[in-house]
Parts: structure tokens; C-alpha cells; sequence
């Protein structure tokens, strides 16, 4: 039997009308999802027999039709917008919290947090402030990734094992500070899909985009096309090896209008 090969999808803020998006900026909103279009896509999940599964059940590769559904940032919309959606079609969700943006405009608080814990949800870290953790030195590396843990536990009474890079930004420092602080994986926002055989700390995901056309959204899930993606993503990676991090943001952002997430 060919080994199971899962798909993790990376979602953050949706788009409710008549709120206010955490950031207006064009780099921002190409990664947010209308609710309408979120939840199309998870009726198409369940309507195609996919099942959608946490970070944790995903790491295990049932063999069964499985997509993997992940949320960065931890915007109040996970819990007022996502949830429900899921709920209805019964499917499984991770979601990585970035520790110091609770409670803060746009984004979910303590008591919110506890509650999609208490929904069944699993909840993840994202790091405390959001920045480029290969660009820090060890001491700030330790309170992204260490602390932030402690935070989180803190709040939901036990431990978490999930971690999401920002930005997909990672070294191999990174990574060994996340499994010595006891994470079991670390998902990056690189596009392929995960086996048995990819390393727990280098798990990939598809980042989702608000102009996604259906018929790609099924594919995706399906992990055809992946390979055209990566190809585009190796190139992207190439190019910030070379310039460094805030260089290669700086002519992005010129290019673009665009920010990674
Ligand atoms: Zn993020």
C-alpha cells in the first residue's frame, strides 16, 4: 500500500462583512478567505469524504482521505468565524496562537482561546511577537518559542505540542529549541505534503489564498500541483538566501505590496 501522504493547509483571519480585518494591507488580505469561500471549501471537503484532522491526528497518517486544516496567527475569527463552519461539518483543526497578540484588537483572548480548547479544537503556538526567528539571537529566540509555550499552558491548564513558524521563517537553531521546549512538530509554510517519512519538525503546508478557484482548492487537497508551487517557492527561498530576510521583504513589498504572514 503506498504510504499516506497528507496535505496540511494553512488558513488565518476570514472575512466576516461589516468587520474590520486585523490589517488592510494588499500583502495581508490576499491570504484572507470570505467566510462564504471558507466554508464552500470545507462543504467540498466533506461532500468529497475527506476528513479534516488536527495537527496531532495528522502526524499519525491514517490511511483514510485526510486533509490536515491549520490556522496561524490566532485571530478572534478562529473562534467566531472557523469553528462553527468546522463544527457543522464535523472536521478537525489546528490552531497556532502567537502568545502576545491576545487580547489585542482583531485577535482572540484568553478566555476565547480556552474556549476552542474546550471545543475540542487543538490549540498550537505561533510564537509571542510575531518576528523572523532565524534572524534572532538565542535569548529572543527562547522567549518566541520557549515562553510563548509557557504562556499558552498557562492559559489552557496543560501542555500544547504544536508550534508554526512566522513567515515559514526557520534555521536549524529554531528547530532544536522547539523539541528541546517539547514540541513534537513544527509546521513551516513550505508546499508539500507530509508522509510518515518527513521529519516531524519540518512539516509543510499550502498556504490559502482569498483568490483560490475552487477547482484548485480540491486539487490541493488532493496534493496535485503541489510540485508547481514548490518549484515557484524555490525560487522565492533562493532568492532570500541570498538577499537575507529584510532586504528580500523590502524589494517583496516594493514588488508586490506583499508581507509574508
Ligand atoms: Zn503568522
Amino acid at each position: 500500500m503506498a504510504a499516506s501522504r497528507i496535505v496540511f493547509l494553512m488558513y488565518h483571519e476570514l472575512e466576516l462583512s461589516g468587520r474590520r480585518l486585523c490589517q488592510t494591507e494588499p500583502g495581508y488580505v490576499r491570504y484572507i478567505l470570505p467566510i462564504e469561500t471558507f466554508r464552500k471549501q470545507m462543504q467540498w471537503m466533506k461532500d468529497s469524504g475527506l476528513q479534516g484532522l488536527s495537527v496531532s491526528e495528522a502526524v499519525r497518517f491514517p490511511q483514510q482521505p485526510s486533509v490536515c486544516i491549520t490556522f496561524d496567527d490566532g485571530c478572534e475569527t478562529d473562534l467566531v468565524a472557523a469553528a462553527p463552519v468546522l463544527r457543522e461539518f464535523g472536521l478537525h483543526a489546528t490552531f497556532y496562537i502567537t502568545s502576545g497578540f491576545l487580547g489585542t484588537p482583531g485577535y482572540l483572548n484568553a478566555d476565547q482561546v480556552r474556549e476552542l480548547d474546550a471545543l475540542g479544537f487543538e490549540i498550537g503556538c505561533h510564537s509571542m511577537t510575531h518576528p523572523y526567528l532565524s534572524d534572532l539571537p538565542e535569548p529572543e529566540l527562547k522567549r518566541e518559542i520557549v515562553d510563548a509555550k509557557g504562556q499558552i499552558e498557562q492559559i489552557l491548564g496543560h501542555a500544547i505540542e504544536h508550534f508554526s513558524c512566522p513567515g515559514g521563517r526557520y534555521d536549524h537553531r529554531t528547530l532544536e529549541m522547539a523539541r528541546r521546549a517539547g514540541f513534537r512538530t513544527v509546521a513551516n509554510s513550505l508546499f508539500h505534503a507530509n508522509s510518515a517519512e518527513t521529519s516531524r519538525y519540518e512539516l509543510g503546508r499550502v498556504a490559502m489564498l482569498r483568490d483560490m478557484p475552487v477547482e484548485q482548492f480540491a486539487s490541493t487537497c488532493q496534493g496535485r500541483g503541489l510540485w508547481k508551487k514548490r518549484l515557484q517557492d524555490g525560487t522565492r527561498h533562493g532568492v532570500r538566501r541570498v538577499l537575507g530576510n529584510r532586504a528580500y521583504d523590502k524589494i517583496r513589498a516594493a514588488l508586490l505590496g506583499d508581507r509574508p504572514l
